[in-house]
């Protein structure tokens, strides 16, 4: 099965969240599997490849402007997947903002990789899997610029990054908007949802977590008709992790690499080592808890913790308190004006990549308090790690959270539940006993491979046009 991977991120390349995570991790298991997959990205200035080769040069029109692309293709550093890589000078060498909402970056992006599909790829996929908004105008592309017809499949990783375009946008990728029927769906407010488009037009759609995918199809608004209306081919495949990246045994990030054995000595030695790093008083006994993700305001729950700042309230007494962010600036700077002045908290506002590992290999608790969450990989990874997630019951966080041995759930998302989960957590930390309480978390299966077979199916289903629904 020869597999085209369409997304905007992919570890170690370039990572802004979970999606990059995906991208490297879902992609070597497949290969591994036996799949003959590509990946696909845009080249990104942050991406630097040393042993690259030129595929393609083309030309596509954007906005009646002919641009000029070129198709460069290397490996997944670290692994053996194939991985095309979209150049062009003018939209895609934009670095863009902090949480990539450039629509003409993607809308260039999927143009110029379906010119390249229809004619040059010697290696002819059988089926695109796309993945989010960034990709989602591809089957209409196709279908419509390109008179292609590509099976595809369409995973959402998360709902409300949905790319919001001005109508215009499809003059200026040459689309005739009664051939597209996307304007009977979308067109009543004059913007363009691209996610909304790849809904509409992939032959599949999946998302990462069961109870997700549930609250989608609650969900009041077009996006969630559109789920609607295609439910039986509307399917959950809940996420993985890669064990090669996420290992505290081969870590090379840590201080202290252990097993279950030996989670208690070596945890806390990293939790020492990191609190002297990070200038935190050094106290063995104290319990650390953090925050890794994205500071998202509509999605992370960061507002109740400067709730908890300003308040006095959190962290609690006796514990210390790291978090690990970057995205709104704003958001940034309320955080620092509430919490740089409270002696057991230490803010990074950056992206960190060896400090998420030091993180998750010192801490004894994780906070997650997203108001919503798709499936998330920060509580598989602190459970790898032997660190309790504390979350708000919600999304992917309710299928991987067992309380409470893998974790406590709240509910609702307000500073006082969150406030008494802690204290169940803390009180629980390290009982039963400390080789009961990290067994029950390290040893989950949390890799790729249930996953893995669930996803050929789906494939194997998309290409045969056996899709339900
Ligand atoms: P989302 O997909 O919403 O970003 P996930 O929980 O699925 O959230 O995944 C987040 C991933 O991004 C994890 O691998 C986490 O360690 C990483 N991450 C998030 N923020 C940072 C940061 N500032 N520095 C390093 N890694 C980060």
């Amino acid at each position: 099965m020869r597999l085209l991977f369409i997304l905007n991120e992919a570890a170690p390349l370039y990572k802004l969240g979970g999606l990059g995570d995906v991208g490297s991790g879902l992609s070597q298991a497949l290969l591994a599997a036996g799949v003959d997959i590509r990946l696909c990205l845009p080249y990104h200035p942050q991406i630097k490849v040393s042993d690259r080769h030129l595929v393609a040069t083309g030309e596509a029109i954007f906005a009646a402007e002919p641009l000029t692309y070129q198709v460069y293709l290397t490996y997944l550093p670290g692994s053996a997947v194939p991985i095309y890589l979209i150049a062009e000078a003018r939209y895609l060498a934009v670095t863009s903002d902090a949480l990539d909402k450039d629509v003409a970056k993607a809308a260039v992006f999927c143009l110029c990789l379906a010119d390249f599909l229809s004619r040059f790829s010697a290696w002819k996929p059988q089926l695109l899997h796309l993945h989010d908004w960034h990709t989602a105008l591809l089957p209409l592309l196709l279908k419509h610029r390109y008179d292609l017809n590509l099976p595809s499949l369409l995973t959402i990783h998360n709902h409300r990054y949905f790319g919001q375009a001005p109508l215009s946008l499809l003059h200026d990728l040459n689309l005739n908007p009664d051939l597209c029927q996307v304007l009977t769906w979308d067109g009543q407010d004059q913007t363009l949802n691209l996610l909304l488009e790849g809904v509409i037009h992939a032959d599949a759609v999946t998302t990462v977590s069961p109870t997700y995918r549930q609250e989608l199809l609650q969900e009041p608004g077009v996006l969630f008709d559109a789920l609607r209306t295609k439910v039986g081919r509307f399917y959950a495949v809940l996420n993985g992790l890669d064990y090669h990246t996420w290992d505290p045994q081969t870590d090379p990030h840590i201080d202290r690499r252990y097993t279950t054995a030996t989670a208690p000595v070596a945890k806390s030695a990293n939790k020492q080592a990191l609190c002297r790093r990070l200038g935190l008083a050094v106290i063995s006994s104290t319990p650390l808890i953090v925050f890794i993700g994205r500071l998202d305001p509509q999605q992370k729950g960061l507002s109740l913790l400067l709730q908890g700042f300003q308040t006095n309230r959190f962290p609690p007494p006796k514990a210390q308190f790291i978090l690990l962010g970057t995205g709104d600036p704003q958001l940034e700077r309320a955080l620092h004006q509430a919490a740089d002045r409270l002696p057991t908290v230490h803010l990074a506002t950056r992206y960190d990549e060896a400090l998420a590992h030091q993180l998750y290999a010192a801490a004894d608790i994780i906070i997650i308090p997203s108001s919503y969450e798709p499936c998330g990989l920060i509580q598989l990874i602190a459970q790898r790690y032997g660190t309790l997630p504390v979350a708000h019951a919600v999304g992917g966080l309710i299928d991987t959270i067992k309380p409470p041995t893998t974790g406590f759930l709240y509910t609702p998302n307000t500073l006082d539940q969150l406030l008494s989960a802690l204290d169940q957590a803390l009180s629980y930390l390290h009982s039963p006993s400390e080789t009961q309480f990290y067994t029950a978390l390290m040893s989950l299966e949390l890799s790729w491979k249930a996953a893995t077979p669930i996803y050929i199916d789906l494939y194997t289903a998309t290409i045969s046009g056996d899709m339900k629904g």
